[in-house]
């Protein structure tokens, strides 16, 4: 994929997590870490915790996209921060923010689980 192309799409990408983290945490607030409210603190607790999962996940992601856009400004980006070997287009497609060839990623999910 070309450098250009990727930034911007990683651009692109970055914008919508911030409007979703924005969004996720307007709808409920208390996901911040706000002071809980007495009341119907206990009815909303599953949903608030479902809304704050959703918000780590995408400040996860949007956390991939960040070192994505870091390796395309220190000219690394598309190269497997392990082996330093050229990751695949179609897995840059895929998935624009991939750190990893398909060999390294394999065995730090193996290690993971
Ligand atoms: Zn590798």
């Amino acid at each position: 994929m070309e450098i250009g192309i990727a930034r911007k799409v990683l651009e692109a990408m970055r914008e919508d997590l911030d409007r979703s983290i924005l969004v996720l945490q307007g709808e409920h607030p208390r996901a911040r870490g706000a002071g809980m409210e007495a009341g119907d603190a206990g009815a909303n607790l599953t949903e608030a915790d479902r809304n704050e999962a959703a918000v780590e996940s995408a400040r996860a992601q949007r956390a991939e996209v960040v070192a994505a856009l870091t390796r395309v400004q220190d000219g690394s980006y598309g190269k497997c921060v392990d082996c330093g070997q050229p990751v695949p287009e179609g897995r840059l497609e895929a998935r624009p923010t991939t750190a990893r060839c398909v060999a390294c990623q394999a065995k730090r999910d193996r290690r993971r689980r």
